[in-house]
């Protein structure tokens, strides 16, 4: 038997046309859409104002992907949850729920494993496996979504800097932010979207004319080609100056702020005549650095510069005329911080 078909990988309009051609009333798409992302219905038998001979054939040719977690880990002190989800296939990938203040931000994968491989990443280091499907995406959000809920609470903003290089997997990603951010159900504005990217020019120009007005952030970890071929090496496709120019057309067609993501990996890339260097690439432009100190996982061979080194190499951005701010910190201890996520080591 074929195995059946997720209806989150489904956009709106491809909803309407399914239903469409099973000869069902134009109205059906909106409330299927809204039981689905919306109401976050657990299953077709929820769908109570539709005919029962919809939601039997709904869930004769659908399934409505869930994401159930294999294992979850916390750190009740700091609100942050990590949980990893297995997908039929064998692969699994892990997604991150933080708290803080009055935000619940999920952090998403994208892609089991990454291609590009950077140096300082246990995402990278576990290599690539398969990219995820739209729905496989969402699912993530939709898991804590529902979680929440029971709570009261809901998802206020969403991260992709999960595992994987979002750019490399375009269509699922931007169809599982579209389906995220559409008004009809589960309403989540663009502006609240973040996606990373480690440099993809042609992916960074595509997402320019999406009309979304999405949060970019780029990994740039290097002033220079030379050593940032070193620590992203499938990024040394693109150079620096691509990577510059094609944010700068994002910034130019959405109006936004770009991130410029920096890790910091003590002796390699954070010298203040690196932080010079930075600044003199990015002065004028409509960014923004965001300096994160790099996160201890298995097997990488990096240590995090102290906290009074950190600080001043945000002051020479600064005082160069580069706004900079430091990445706090969170879900380090259950490795469940930016580069930790990697879905071979079992967590717990
Ligand atoms: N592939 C995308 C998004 C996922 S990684 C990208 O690279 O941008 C999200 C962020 O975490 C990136 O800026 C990445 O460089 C950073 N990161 C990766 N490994 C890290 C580590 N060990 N410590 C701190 N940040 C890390
Ligand atoms: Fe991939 Fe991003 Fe990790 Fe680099 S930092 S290996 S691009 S997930």
């Amino acid at each position: 038997m074929m195995p059946r078909q997720d209806l989150l990988d489904l956009s709106f309009p491809e909803l309407e046309e399914l239903l469409t051609s099973w000869g069902e009333l134009a109205f059906r798409a909106r409330q299927v859409w809204e039981w689905t992302w919306r109401h976050l219905a657990c299953g077709f038998a929820d769908m109570t104002n539709l005919p029962c001979a919809l939601r039997d054939r709904l869930a004769e040719t659908y399934r409505l992907g869930i994401l159930t977690p294999a294992a979850r880990q916390g750190d009740p002190e700091e609100g942050t949850e990590k949980v990893l989800f297995a997908f039929p296939d064998g692969v699994a990938v892990e997604a991150v729920l933080m708290r803080e203040d009055g935000r619940r931000t999920v952090c998403v994968s994208t892609q089991v494993g990454c291609p590009i491989g950077c140096a300082f990443c246990a995402t990278g280091a576990m290599g690539y496996r398969r990219d995820l499907s739209a729905g496989e995406i969402a699912g993530q959000v939709l898991h804590f979504a529902r979680e929440l809920r029971a709570r009261g609470e809901q998802v206020t903003h969403v991260v992709v800097m999960g595992m994987g290089e979002p750019l490399l997997n375009y269509e699922a990603t931007v169809k599982a932010i579209r389906n995220l951010n559409d008004r009809r159900g589960f309403g989540l504005g663009a502006r609240r979207i973040t996606v990373s990217t480690a440099g993809v020019v042609p992916g960074i120009l595509r997402l320019s004319e999406e009309a979304l007005q999405l949060n970019l952030a780029v990994s740039l970890h290097a002033p220079d080609d030379a050593l940032r071929a070193e620590l992203v090496p499938l990024a040394m496709r693109w150079p620096l100056a691509d990577v510059l120019a094609a944010a700068d057309a994002y910034a130019r067609a959405t109006g936004r702020r770009v991130t410029y993501e920096y890790v910091l990996l003590a002796g390699v890339n954070d010298g203040l005549d690196q932080a010079r260097a930075l600044a003199r690439l990015l002065r004028g432009r409509l960014a923004h650095v965001n300096l994160i100190p790099f996160n201890p996982a298995p097997g990488l061979p990096f240590t995090r510069p102290d906290e009074a080194h950190v600080d001043a190499f945000r002051r020479e951005l600064l005082r160069h005329g580069v706004d900079a701010t430091v990445r706090r910190s969170r879900g380090v201890r259950i490795l469940a911080g930016c580069g930790q996520l990697c879905s071979q080591r079992r967590p717990g």
